[in-house]
């Protein structure tokens, strides 16, 4: 039986009004020609056919393949039914005509069935065809291109977005106009928040407790997101963004700075104890110098956050 995560999606847009979705999802291994760089990872939502899902993962494997993932870092791509996707648009406050979104913030873009399995009786054949004059695979390069480039610039912008994806398609190199803008305002809108990142293939305890330490330790920069993942792929992610760790050793987390995300090896994490004190460590490395990779740069930062967790409710001296 496959094990079920959650992906727990929060939108702070308002702050008053912060809601929480959380969508269970399925992690997809695929083998296969189109291996994407390690960091990305394909979900299917639990309530996806079962059969289509590995097949369909592999079809947007197949039509990412011609372009570069590089520049996306850490990002999750989750594959959701027709039948639900309305709801699950709309309650997220987006377009639910469109066959695919992205949350920029916290490296996620859901897909809709319709792009892969045109026949399925669910489909929005129709409605798709008025919208976009296409269908299929045609379909399909067009909201990839169309989503990478919200992803690849951190833009919002619809028509800069249709811009960098014509880009795509036509092999340039993309040019992103806003992305420094966005992404400072990104950066001061959802920081500090204790809340806005995401914990990605926890458990309800597992996530509930990185939480929670994480509330106590008041870490100076926050993750975006927190993942536990299983050893092999942690080995393989490890092993692509941490080039320097010698071979044959891996700690039992660390952080990939570009994307903020704290990968935890849920395999090999021993007790709550050992995981306060290595979270320590990896939020040291986000809060050192504007995102050190040096050890004791992260240790030094590490320290504070170490005494906070051993007693929670000593109010901070300085
Ligand atoms: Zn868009």
């Amino acid at each position: 039986m496959k094990t079920s995560l959650l992906i727990v999606v929060l939108f702070a847009a308002c702050a008053a009004q912060a809601q929480t979705h959380t969508i269970r999802v399925v992690p997809i291994h695929l083998d296969g020609n189109d291996n994407p760089p390690k960091g990305i990872q394909f979900f299917c939502t639990r309530d996806y056919d079962h059969q289509h899902c590995p097949q369909d993962a592999a079809a947007l494997q197949h039509a990412l393949a011609p372009y570069s993932l590089d520049p996306l870092g850490a990002w999750s791509f989750v594959l959701v039914p027709s039948y639900s996707w309305k709801y699950l648009v709309r309650s997220l406050g987006g377009s639910p005509v469109s066959p695919a979104f992205s949350i920029l913030d916290q490296h996620i873009t859901v897909l809709e069935s319709s792009l892969f399995f045109p026949s399925d009786t669910n489909s929005r054949n129709e409605e798709l065809l008025l919208t976009y004059g296409l269908i299929g695979p045609a379909l399909l390069d067009l909201a990839v291109t169309h989503e990478l480039g919200h992803c690849i610039c951190l833009d919002t912008d619809e028509s800069r977005a249709d811009d960098y994806g014509r880009g795509l398609r036509d092999k340039k190199p993309v040019y992103c106009i806003g992305s420094a803008r966005l992404v400072t305002a990104e950066a001061t809108t959802h920081e500090p928040s204790a809340n806005s990142y995401t914990v990605l293939g926890a458990t309800p305890e597992q996530e509930a407790l990185v939480r929670r330490q994480i509330l106590v330790m008041q870490p100076s920069t926050y993750p975006l997101r927190v993942l536990f993942v299983p050893h092999w792929k942690y080995i393989d992610a490890a092993r692509a963004f941490r080039p320097h760790v010698p071979a044959g050793y891996a700690s039992a987390m660390f952080t990939h700075l570009p994307s903020r995300s704290v990968f935890i090896d849920s395999d090999r994490y021993v007790s709550d104890d050992s995981l306060g004190y290595c979270l320590a460590h990896e939020l040291g490395h986000l809060a050192a110098n504007a995102n050190s990779a040096s050890e004791g740069d992260a240790d030094k930062a590490a320290h504070e956050y170490r005494k906070r967790l051993k007693d929670p409710h000593k109010p901070d001296a300085h």
